[in-house]
C-alpha cells in the first residue's frame, strides 16, 4: 500500500475514511459528520488476498476480503478447518476484526478478535508495522479497539483457523406468538447458555410485516432486515 494517502490527508488537511466491507451501520466508513472537514475515500475492496497456510493452521487475510470469502477460501483447502466470525457474508475483514466478530462459533472459540495472531498496518507516518514492531499495547487495541481507523489502516491480519466438523447439523424453527413464541424465547434465555459449547442457537426476535402490493391482493412477509438476500426479494416486489 502506498504511503501517499497519508501524505495527501496531512498536507491539505483532509480527513481519511477508511472502508474495506462498507458495512458499518453508522457509515463511519463513508460519511462525514462534521461538514467543516473535507474528507477522503481510502478503499481497501482492491486488497482481498487469501493465503491459507494448513500447515500452521492460520492464514493471512487481506482488509478488503469479505468474510463469505474467507469462508470460502478456506473451505476450499480444508473440510475440517473454519474460522469464527460472523454471519453475513459479505462484511468486511478490515471493519469486522477490529471491532469483535460475534458468529455461530463464538460458544466455542471466542470472538474473531480472540483468533488474530499477527496483523500488517499502516500508521499515521505511512510505516507499515507487524504485531513485534507495533508492540502489544496498540496489537490489542486494534482487535476490538473499533475500527483500526484510530490506530492505523490495517492492511491485513494473520488470523488462527479453528477445527470443526466434516458435517455440521443445522435446523431452523420459526414460532409465532400465537405458537407460544414467547415460550421459547424464555425457554432459550434460560438453557442456551448451559449447553454442550458444540451446539449454538441463535434466536432472532422478526416483526412480521404485511405489504400491500394492491389492496386486491394482499402479501405476507416476514421481515428480515439484517439479510441483503431478503432485501433483494423485497426489491422485485
Ligand atoms: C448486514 C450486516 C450484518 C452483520 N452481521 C454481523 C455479525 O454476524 N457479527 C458481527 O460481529 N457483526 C456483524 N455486523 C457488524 C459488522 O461486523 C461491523 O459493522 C463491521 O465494522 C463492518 O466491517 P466492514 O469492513 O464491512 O465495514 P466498514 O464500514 O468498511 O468499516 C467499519 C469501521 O472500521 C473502519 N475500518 C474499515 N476497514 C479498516 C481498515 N482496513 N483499517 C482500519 N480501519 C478500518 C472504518 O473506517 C469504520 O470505522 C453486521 C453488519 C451488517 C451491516
Amino acid at each position: 500500500m502506498s504511503r501517499l494517502p497519508f501524505f495527501c490527508a496531512q498536507r491539505h488537511g483532509l480527513e481519511m475514511k477508511i472502508r474495506s466491507g462498507g458495512h458499518d451501520y453508522e457509515g463511519l466508513s463513508y460519511i462525514s459528520k462534521s461538514n467543516k472537514v473535507p474528507f477522503f475515500l481510502l478503499d481497501m475492496f482492491k486488497l482481498r488476498y487469501i493465503d491459507v497456510d494448513l500447515e500452521s493452521e492460520s492464514a493471512w487475510v487481506q482488509a478488503g476480503a469479505t468474510l463469505g470469502e474467507v469462508y470460502y477460501e478456506i473451505s476450499e483447502r480444508s473440510r475440517i478447518h473454519g474460522f469464527p466470525a460472523g454471519v453475513c457474508p459479505t462484511v468486511g475483514v478490515g471493519g469486522h476484526l477490529s471491532g469483535g466478530g460475534y458468529g455461530n462459533m463464538m460458544r466455542k472459540y471466542g470472538l474473531s478478535v480472540d483468533n488474530i495472531i499477527d496483523a500488517k498496518v499502516v500508521d499515521v507516518n505511512g510505516i507499515i508495522l507487524d504485531r513485534k514492531s507495533m508492540g502489544e499495547d496498540m496489537f490489542w487495541a486494534i482487535r476490538g479497539g473499533g475500527g483500526g481507523a484510530s490506530f492505523g489502516v490495517v492492511i491485513a491480519y494473520r488470523i488462527k483457523l479453528v477445527q470443526v466438523p466434516e458435517t455440521v447439523t443445522i435446523f431452523r424453527v420459526e414460532k409465532t406468538l400465537e405458537e407460544n413464541a414467547t415460550e421459547s424465547v424464555y425457554a432459550w434465555q434460560e438453557i442456551a447458555h448451559k449447553l454442550h459449547e458444540d451446539l449454538f442457537i441463535r434466536l432472532i426476535l422478526e416483526v412480521e410485516t404485511v405489504l400491500r402490493q394492491d389492496y386486491e391482493k394482499p402479501l405476507e412477509l416476514r421481515s428480515r432486515p439484517c439479510s441483503s438476500e431478503t432485501l433483494r426479494d423485497f426489491s422485485e416486489l
